[in-house]
């Protein structure tokens, strides 16, 4: 099938054309004849898949007659997150080069006074995150009755970040007439029951399963023997052996903290790295991106932020520093790379705390992930396992599954960066590596062990231990050298 069969205008082919898309993607080959016809459309299909262009085709083409008229935009696409709607933004920048439309960003953290110019301009293409677009609405800078056309994008992720009653809100402030476009990547209850209420018998069109992965990405898992300094070792080591082939890569962490100190780590190693994650602000975000984007930044350290939705076009590689706690944010990460049909690489650390967290995954997926030199084996697993809980032990932490937390969650949880654990393949400490372990050696988790009660009832701080002279490896018999003196004084004995 060719874009042309689709029977999109003249002006859409030319746009195209100069994209350099040449075949249509299969969410594309399916959703854009409905939404032609003026049906309603429920598309299921996660990002990377070429879903924006499904949507910004055949609104482009829709939208080639009439014109709009001031604070009534013609068509009205949801996002989520403002990065989202930036993309969808440029997608129409893009695509929409043969056309003389408008289109409006509405999106926090911008002024609103530039917004209400452009609005008061008249948009043929209003892109709004949900809060923006009401707070809009509230101060009477914007009138609904004229949207033709509403798109809801990634559903499941305004499911996520609690956007629903915002969604059901604006739905009812837009003509009934309407037309709905509307995509998730998945379909939980809530998402269905949107869909039910404010869509008109859609047609609905699936391109692969919910929470499958791509089959063009070649994904393989890689053992580390222990967390933080042991695993940027290995990460260190796959990026290595993969920079014949690599163009670009993320690496996701899955806390902030660990995007940061991971980040660090990097830049001194002499990798050319940025670090994205939700405690930074809009414009960094966004510097971010941008720089990866143009190829100025090959390695993006990034929290889940940028797992789902960012278009990162040609990521070659991912690299999951972390297993993810849901085995689904596990499709979103890879998800980042081989798109659009092309072939991507992901790889992923595993620590013996995390081998639960990769079971699930498989299971979700329904595919063994082949490991870099082999599974490791029962033995290696239980030896690491061994020396990970007599090292913890050593220091004073407590073992097992942890206060009011279940077996599972805490197998789940990402392992704690401040329960370092000496690796069995120790590294040269680096001066970045010492530089984040030291602050982690403040942290509660080793608290109690620095200030540990010692046998005689002395306050002995680990570090002043350390100062004191090694034992011996020879068996103390009976009280050793430490006799008490009382029992040395000389006694009297009866005669
Ligand atoms: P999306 O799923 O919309 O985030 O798209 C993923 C990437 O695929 C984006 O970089 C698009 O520019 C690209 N893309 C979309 N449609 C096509 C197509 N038909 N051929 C080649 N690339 C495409």
């Amino acid at each position: 099938m060719t874009f042309k069969d689709l029977k999109l205008s003249d002006k859409v082919l030319a746009a195209i054309d100069a994209a350099g898309y040449t075949i249509p993607t299969p969410i594309q080959a399916q959703a854009i004849p409905f939404a032609l016809e003026g049906r309603d459309v429920v598309g299921i299909a996660q990002t990377g898949t070429g879903k924006t262009a499904s949507f910004v085709l055949p609104l482009l083409n829709m939208l080639e007659q009439g014109r709009a008229r001031a604070r009534m935009p013609r068509s009205l696409i949801l996002e989520p997150t403002r990065e989202l709607a930036a993309q969808v933004a440029e997608a129409f920048e893009t695509l929409g080069s043969q056309h003389k439309l408008t289109v409006a960003l509405l999106i926090g953290g911008v002024s609103f006074d530039d917004q209400e110019k452009k609005l008061e301009r008249g948009a043929d293409i209003l892109i709004a995150t949900p809060g923006r677009l009401l707070d809009h609405f509230g101060r009477g800078k914007l009138l609904m009755n004229a949207v033709d056309y509403l798109v809801i994008d990634e559903a499941d992720r305004m499911l996520d970040m609690g956007f629903i009653p915002d969604i059901e809100r604006i739905c009812k402030l837009l003509p009934p007439s309407r037309q709905t476009l509307f995509f998730s990547a998945t379909m939980p209850p809530e998402i269905q029951k949107l869909t039910d209420q404010f869509l008109k018998n859609p047609e609905q069109v699936r391109v692969s399963a919910p929470a499958t992965a791509a089959k063009n990405i070649t994904q393989k898992l890689k053992f580390s023997p222990a967390d933080s300094k042991t695993k940027r070792h290995v990460l260190r080591e796959l990026m290595r052996s993969e920079v014949a082939t690599i163009q670009n890569a993320i690496i996701f962490c899955n806390r902030k903290r660990d995007v940061a100190v991971l980040h660090k780590s990097l830049v001194k190693h002499g990798f050319n790295a940025g670090a994205l994650h939700g405690d930074l602000d809009q414009r960094q975000r966004m510097a971010t991106l941008e720089a990866f984007r143009k190829g100025e930044i090959t390695y993006l350290a990034a929290s889940d932020v940028a797992a789902r939705g960012l278009d990162i076009p040609e990521v070659s590689h991912v690299f999951n520093f972390d297993v993810p706690i849901s085995p689904e944010d596990y499709v979103h990460r890879i998800g980042r790379t081989g798109r659009a049909g092309r072939d991507g690489y992901a790889a992923m650390i595993v620590t013996p705390k995390e081998m639960k967290g990769v079971r699930a995954i498989e299971n979700l997926c329904k595919a063994k992930i082949e490991w870099i030199d082999g599974e490791p084996s029962t033995e290696n697993l239980a030896a690491t396992d061994f020396s990970e809980r007599r090292e913890r032990s050593r220091r004073g932490e407590r073992g097992g599954a942890g206060r009011g937390r279940s077996k599972e969650a805490v197998v789940a949880a990402k392992p704690r960066e401040t329960a370092e654990v000496r690796p069995i393949r120790q590294e040269t400490p680096s001066a970045d590596d010492a530089r984040p372990m030291r602050a982690a050696s403040t942290s509660t988790a080793e608290r109690p062990a620095r200030n540990r009660r010692n046998g005689d009832g002395s306050s002995v701080s680990r570090y002043h231990r350390e100062l004191l002279p090694p034992a011996t490896s020879a068996p103390v018999v009976g009280l050793g050298d430490h006799v008490p003196a009382f029992l040395m004084r000389p006694v009297r004995v009866a005669s």
